[in-house]
């Protein structure tokens, strides 16, 4: 299936952006901006109104006993929040890493001083329900699961229901990173029994940076108060402030705001999370059959790699540079991410943003061009790369 109209490019000589996020935004969210909002004001205060219920509105149904919180600062500052006001001081956390978010969710722990034991899978190995539950049945003082729905350092879809079966079934909860998936995920946190789960503006609802929100059950939200280690990360204060007076706590990111509730109409425009999800499990389809037409490997096969990004490793061919690789393909109009893994090389392309099919093949064919001048007479990666991902397969 192809879409139609292809989308209008970004302004001439920007690139599109294939780091996630910040990422490739509509002319439309750009324009948002163009305004200032008086944060006291009524119509801001309606427009943030008009935000939360647009956001819990695309949780389906079943979640009238959830409510949105949005917190300002990036997507990690929100993690801090959640971590900090959903588990108690004396809570435990297993947290579920594969990557550099569950790491960094570990060490946001040790900030707020709160236990924790963490079930570290390496570069990309999922974290997978039987192991979930033994560990659970192990350690009767764990009272919290932490798990990261898409790992964006690889670019893994993580199991999720799998381990909230685990988590509801030994009597736990479940906290859930869900940055870079929701949006284009499905994610219904009261089938999941889920605590509660953040995300931010500027990924996969196609916004611009400036603020993250936590999606959390009223019971929570209201057990929360007092807990916060933070005066600006405690969700239970943002969360009353704002229901009785219908403002931010603090000075808010008006014009990101602004941008996002365009974001979010352009979203339920398309056609809400199934039609945001399924453009990119198109972009993400071109864009790795064409990079393996020209050779390239990825790291995940096809069964985990999500439609947010992914890691392909680098060629083993000596003409290979990554630096030079990422100056060709800006020159073609694309920003690209290096790798996350420790032990081979690697680089990672999004397939988020405003960006569709039509654009990948752009990115598929630059590729190609970029290799062609390098030199690069085959982009087959190391035999260590193709060893590693036999892992996978255990
Ligand atoms: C983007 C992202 C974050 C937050 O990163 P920031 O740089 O703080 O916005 C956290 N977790 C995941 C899985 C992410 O993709």
């Amino acid at each position: 299936m192809t879409s139609a109209e292809p989308f209008p490019p970004p302004r001439l000589g920007e690139p599109y952006l294939l780091t996630p996020g910040p990422l490739t935004t509509a002319e439309e969210v750009k324009q948002a901006m163009l305004r200032d909002w008086g944060s006291w004001d009524d119509d801001f205060r309606a427009m943030t109104r008009d935000m939360r219920d647009r956001l819990l509105a695309m949780l389906g149904p079943g979640n009238a006993d959830y409510d949105c919180v949005p917190i300002q600062g990036s997507g990690s500052f929100a993690v801090e929040a959640m971590l900090g006001s959903f588990v108690p001081r004396d809570g435990k956390v297993l947290v579920l890493a594969n990557g550099a978010y569950g790491q960094r969710a570990a060490t946001t722990l040790d900030y707020l001083g709160r236990d924790k034991v963490v079930l570290d899978k390496g570069d990309y190995l999922p974290p997978r329900g039987d192991e979930v539950a033994r560990i659970l049945a192990d350690d009767p003082a764990i009272s919290h699961v932490l798990a990261i729905h898409c790992e964006t350092s690889s670019g893994i879809l993580n199991p999720i229901e799998e381990i909230a079966a685990a988590t509801r079934g030994a009597g736990r909860k479940l906290l859930i990173d869900s940055m870079s998936a929701f949006g284009a995920l499905p994610l219904n946190p009261a089938e999941l029994e889920c605590a509660a789960f953040v995300s931010s503006a500027n990924k996969c609802i196609e916004g611009v940076p400036g603020f993250g929100f936590v999606i959390a059950r009223t019971s929570e939200l209201e057990a929360a108060q007092g807990r916060a280690h933070s005066l600006s990360l405690d969700v239970h204060a943002q969360w009353a402030h704002m229901e009785r007076t219908g403002q931010w706590r603090f000075t808010p990111p008006t014009h990101v705001v602004a941008a996002f509730v365009t974001a979010l109409r352009l979203h339920e425009a398309e056609g809400g999370v199934a039609a945001r999800g399924a453009r990119y499990v198109r972009n993400r389809d071109v864009l790795v059959s064409g990079m393996r037409a020209q050779g390239f490997e990825t790291l995940l096969n096809s069964h985990w790699l999500s439609p947010i990004i992914v890691t392909f490793f680098c060629p083993a061919d000596p003409a290979f540079e990554f630096g030079r690789f990422y100056e060709l393909m800006k020159d073609k109009g694309f920003i690209i991410y290096p790798g996350k893994l420790t032990v081979v090389d690697s680089f990672r392309l999004g397939c988020i943003g405003r960006m569709d099919e039509h654009v990948m093949r752009q990115v598929v064919e630059a590729a190609g061009d970029a290799l062609a001048e390098m030199g690069v007479a085959s982009a087959a990666p190391p035999a260590k790369a193709l060893e590693e991902r036999k892992k996978l397969a255990a």
